[in-house]
């Protein structure tokens, strides 16, 4: 899962190596709540495999890019928070706000967002 040189703090949460509120994981991704949660229901999702942020995936990640947003839609189903909706971001580079370079899709909901877009 990628060489030392290249670790991320969220692939040391997929292999398990650091705590982190677990919420569903398989061969491809982890998701997990977010330790600074910006809404009642915050959990990321992230691929197992080092993807630094989603202007560094490449078109053979086109299925891992697709199990990432239907894993999204699972947990909000289960979290209970699809009927009345949630957001998805990704924060890509340093305009777009990402702080840990390993991609992430944010699962925001459990209250009325705020626009963004
Ligand atoms: P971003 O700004 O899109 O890169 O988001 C990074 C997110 O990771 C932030 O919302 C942080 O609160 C969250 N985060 C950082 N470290 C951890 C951690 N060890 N466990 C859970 N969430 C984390």
């Amino acid at each position: 899962m990628g060489r030392m040189s290249q670790d991320t703090i969220f692939a040391k949460i997929a292999r398990r190596e650091i705590p982190a509120q677990i919420v569903y994981q398989d061969e491809d991704v982890t998701a997990f709540r977010d330790v600074a949660p910006a809404a009642p229901v915050h959990i990321l999702v992230v691929p197992n495999k080092i993807i630094r942020s989603l202007d560094e995936a490449e078109p053979g990640d086109e299925r891992l890019l697709g199990k990432m947003l239907l894993t999204a839609q699972k947990i909000a189903r289960e979290q209970g928070i699809a009927k009345d909706g949630y957001r998805l971001v990704i924060n890509t580079n340093a305009d777009g706000g990402q702080t840990v370079f390993h991609l992430h899709v944010h699962i925001l909901g459990g209250q009325r967002l705020g626009r963004m877009a």
